[in-house]
């Protein structure tokens, strides 16, 4: 049986690519999801051209919408993740589901600090800029946060929506697709 695609944030994987150098390994999804998942790996931060180590980064709100900004400083590196974030996306249709990293103002998927022009806390209810424009790209997909696939309910639902998401794309949206065509 062929592994079902899934995406995942680098840095789950156990590879050194955080700001200060470092990951965030998921004994989990390496040694456990991956005997039934394919995992295709994003870093959106490294693969937009902010390179490892990097200074780190978060969301500022400004009236014109939502930026990425050094947190020490003013280095504004938002053209550079939505040009990777406009590449990227269109690419991910034949993913099954995406687990994410969380508390990143690029990965995560809720909870992410939101500041104001002055880089003060505003608000806690913000999503990382690549998370965004995934769920957004592909509302039906399932998509979890890494830290909440510790609970068995949340787990268990995850998996159980990739492979229904799974059978559902290889047989009724396939059909739909070749109806068209
Ligand atoms: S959370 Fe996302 S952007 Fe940050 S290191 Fe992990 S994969 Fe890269």
């Amino acid at each position: 049986m062929s592994h079902i695609p899934v995406g995942i944030s680098t840095c789950l994987l156990g590879k050194e690519v955080r700001h200060d150098g470092g990951h965030k390994h998921s004994r989990y999804c390496t040694q456990v999801l991956s005997k039934h998942f394919e995992f295709r790996s994003i870093c959106p931060e490294l693969e937009a051209g902010l390179g490892v180590p990097r200074p780190a980064i978060h969301l500022r709100e400004y009236p014109e919408g939502m930026r990425i900004i050094e947190t020490k400083g003013q280095a504004d590196h938002t053209a550079a993740m939505e040009g990777f974030i406009d590449d990227v996306i269109p690419t991910l249709a034949n993913l099954r589901g995406y687990i994410l990293m969380a508390k990143s103002p690029s990965c995560g998927m809720e909870r992410i600090k939101v500041h104001n022009e002055n880089g003060q806390v505003t608000r806690r209810d913000g999503r990382g800029m690549f998370a965004d424009a995934l769920l957004q790209a592909y509302p039906l997909m399932p998509v979890e946060e890494e830290g909440r696939l510790n609970d068995n309910m949340i787990r268990e639902n995850f998996i159980e929506r990739v492979f229904a998401y799974d059978d559902w794309m290889q047989n009724v949206a396939g059909e739909q697709l070749t109806a068209k065509l």
